[in-house]
């Protein structure tokens, strides 16, 4: 954090560039063509393509999630830095207070780093998998601020106070016997436990060896995959299956819904996974290698669905959402 801090603008700019073009060492390739030559435009951070065809005018992020960027590339690298040492995430309002950005700015940018860092979810998992899922978002109101009297009374309640529980089911490689790859984590947020089958099935190669719990809502996962079934009731591990890798990530699930985000909204709840599946898949990484590689999934990362949010969303009150 502290080299970080020390960075100027140019630094955190070739940093930038470097992530973007590693295979010319940081020298532009047109997004578009694909072609290197190039003129430089007297905006001394632009250039045009040469090419007759093409002559398209672009920038270091240009065609990624972080075009249009407003901030400096100095800032830029500090919310990066301060979102990848938050082990258990970083709430909008932290980043607000140590970087002096706007409320839509955090929330706006916290939520491209998340898109981009599920951007190797069509990578197929194989080796052995475990898949679990759990409860998240708002609870229900279990108990009423005033009391009820008579059953019927407490139907109307329930009925007023709807459950608006999805599920996160995680999708977990066991450590490699290779020590270089890494065990990788993917999630996805579903109605019901039941319907992250197809996302299991999509992200994990046939025929691998699954870990999951007695839970009925697997069953199909038997036609794919050589399953393993732990009936968590009896034990948590039995010495033939057990899902305590995906139990772990959902331990750092909890933790950052607790102690930082405090709740996931519906609307959002994926992207968190995304956010805390990354994390969990790096936790061995060092920070400044994290800090690379989310720069490098950014710039790989095409134009977000989160572009020009709050002009669309400018009558909607964020909350409703
Ligand atoms: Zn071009």
């Amino acid at each position: 954090m502290r080299d970080i801090m020390r960075m100027s603008e140019d630094d955190a700019y070739e940093r930038f560039k470097l992530l973007r073009w590693p295979e010319t060492k940081g020298e532009p390739i047109c997004p578009d063509c694909g072609s290197r030559d190039h003129y430089a435009l007297a905006d001394r951070r632009k250039w045009m393509c040469k090419k007759n065809s093409c002559r398209l005018q672009y920038s270091v992020t240009s065609k990624t999630i972080l075009a249009s960027r407003k901030l400096l590339f100095r800032d830029l690298i500090g919310a990066i830095a301060i979102f990848v040492n938050g082990v258990m995430g970083v709430a909008a309002c932290r980043m607000i207070r140590e970087m002096g950005l706007s409320y839509k700015t955090a929330f706006v940018l916290q939520h491209k780093f998340r898109e981009s860092m599920a951007i190797d979810y069509d990578e197929i998992l194989d080796g052995t998998v475990e898949v679990d899922g759990a409860f998240i978002g708002t609870r229900r109101h279990r108990f009423p601020n005033k009391r009820i009297e008579g059953e019927k009374e407490f139907d109307e309640f329930l009925k007023k106070h709807p459950k608006k529980q999805s599920s996160l089911v995680v999708v977990r490689e066991r450590p490699h016997t290779d020590p270089t790859r890494v065990a990788r984590v993917r999630t996805v947020h579903v109605e019901n436990e039941g319907a992250g089958i197809p996302f299991a099935r999509q992200v994990v190669k046939r025929g691998v060896e699954m870990h999951a719990d007695f839970g009925l809502q697997w069953e199909p996962l038997n036609l794919y995959y050589d399953m393993k079934r732990i009936n968590h009731s009896e034990s948590y591990s039995d010495g033939i299956a057990c899902t305590n890798f995906a139990e772990s990530f959902f331990s750092r699930l909890r933790c950052a819904e607790r102690g930082v985000y405090r709740n996931f909204t519906k609307s959002y709840a994926g992207r968190y996974g995304w956010e805390l599946a990354w994390r969990e898949e790096n936790s061995r990484v060092s920070n400044s290698r994290q800090l690379d590689m989310l720069i490098s999934s950014l710039m790989r990362s095409p134009r977000s669905s989160m572009a020009g949010y709050w002009q669309r969303h400018k009558t909607l009150a964020f909350f409703n959402t």
